[in-house]
């Protein structure tokens, strides 16, 4: 159905959440929508612009109202207010979707029920016989909604070790219509290279969208939409909420085309965020900053405990990560998720079950700390066979570190470690132990 003025729907419904910017202040009702002094655009640095916001709010409320409203009244009988319907809009979530834009170096950012559903909207820009390239170590759940793309729309997806950008190249054409890539991998923590596979696949096809998942990173440590991707996307359950009380998806653009056909799917579906977890989204993002520096801080240092007692530890922080220069090419910091083998996988079933302070849980990002077995949890979706195809280690240990003190963290780790039998504790220090439980050479304390 076209509107009296000839736009159509979806131009209308776009407007509609976008309607009337007011960048420089005119001409709004007294709605607390805009929460950046330019839209997309960053003046201060990162951590300012966090707390940084500004609303039109009538009252002056220094933190958005929570409009817990479905509806909005109109002030003519044919409508046309900015908000008149929250499946559509709503101020609280339209000041969150501005403030991430601004944050994620983006023009339009949009937030929704969860990551999944994040990918959800960016998946349904598909159609049968498009092709998607992706990686060999994703999230489960990109995993199984990408498996039923291809079991249930036709959709081709070939999974490549994106880390070799001679395997992505093999299955590069001019059909590829998608690119979705993960950086660090989880529970792998491999790194792609994000500007050169965006190169050769805008190369091989103008049309074809680079997806990134910066969950791992948050806009904090890595802004993809700088290194060459479309469209940049995150669990908002992670870090940039912190605290693990809600479920958001982000997703963020620069094309406005694909803006709107990405609020469209959202308008028509009915998955954008509810005005309350808008509220609480917006208030975790404030805190991003100093949360991500202390559990940065935090897991180098766990990192390097666990390394210098033999153990094999994937951290984009340590030198003897493999694709070190490659990561600080692309990002701010080295996160706090890492992973670490032992070699046997009762014995690490022991020590995450002996641990206290860690809490065994999937999910990271959030101010406490997390241990867990990826491929007993978190990526039990993926069946043991592809596991195995992917070189996933059965026996692998999963941190995801909080801000708690770090010293508690190790010590509550070394016991969890000592109990387990996978070291043991002499007048000298720490030995690890071999599976047959014999102490090898010893090793630092
Ligand atoms: C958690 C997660 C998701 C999914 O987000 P939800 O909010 O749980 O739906 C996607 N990608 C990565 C890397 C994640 O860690």
């Amino acid at each position: 159905m076209a509107s009296p003025d000839g736009t159509s729907p979806t131009l209308q419904a776009a407007n509609k959440a976008f309607a009337r910017l007011d960048i420089d202040g005119h001409d709004l009702p007294p709605s607390p929508a805009p929460s950046s002094p330019q839209a997309g655009r960053r003046r201060y640095a990162l951590a300012t612009e966090l707390v940084y916001t500004e609303t039109k709010d009538q009252y002056g409320a220094s933190s958005i109202p929570i409009y817990q409203s479905a509806t909005f009244k109109q002030t003519s009988s044919s409508g046309g207010n900015e908000y008149d319907y929250t499946r559509s809009g709503n101020p609280t979530r339209t000041h969150l979707e501005r403030h991430l834009a601004k944050i994620m170096n983006a023009t339009r950012a949009l937030a929704v029920g969860s990551g999944m559903g994040a990918l959800d909207v960016i998946t349904r820009l598909l159609k049968p016989g498009d092709e998607v390239i992706t990686g060999d170590d994703l999230y489960g759940g990109t995993n199984r909604l990408l498996t039923y793309l291809k079991n249930n729309q036709g959709v081709v997806v070939h999974h490549v070790d994106t880390t070799n950008i001679d395997r992505v190249r093999e299955v590069l054409t001019d059909k590829t219509t998608m690119v979705l890539l993960e950086t660090p991998t989880n529970p792998l923590i491999k790194i792609v290279d994000i500007p050169t596979i965006a190169g050769v696949t805008h190369d091989a096809n103008p049309k074809a969208l680079v997806i990134v998942d910066n969950t791992m990173l948050s806009p904090m440590l890595s802004n993809p939409l700088d290194l060459g991707a479309d469209v940049v996307y995150e669990s908002g359950t992670k870090y940039l909420s912190g605290h693990h009380d809600i479920m958001a998806g982000v997703i963020a653009c620069n094309d406005p085309e694909l803006g709107d056909k990405m609020y469209f799917t959202i308008n028509a579906t009915g998955c954008g965020l509810s005005p309350n977890d808008s509220f609480l989204l917006m208030r975790g993002v404030k805190t991003l900053a100093i949360r991500m520096e202390k559990q940065q801080a935090n897991a180098q240092r766990i990192a390097e405990f666990l390394e210098s007692h033999g153990f094999r530890v994937r951290y984009p922080g340590l030198k003897s990560h493999p694709q070190y220069d490659l990561h600080w090419s692309m990002a701010r910091g080295a996160g706090a998720v890492l992973s670490f083998e032992t070699g046997d996988v009762s014995l690490s079933e022991r020590i995450v079950e002996a641990a206290r302070l860690w809490g065994i849980s999937v999910s990271f990002g959030c101010v406490n700390s997390l241990i867990s077995m990826p491929c007993r949890m978190s990526h039990a979706s993926i069946d043991a066979k592809t596991r195995k195809e992917r070189q996933m280690p059965e026996d692998i240990i999963r941190l995801c570190v909080g801000i708690e003190d770090a010293d508690d963290l190790i010590d509550d780790l070394s016991r969890a470690l000592v109990q387990a039998g996978a070291v043991t504790l002499t007048i000298d220090g720490f030995h690890a132990t071999d599976a047959e439980g014999n102490g090898s050479t010893p090793t630092s304390a």
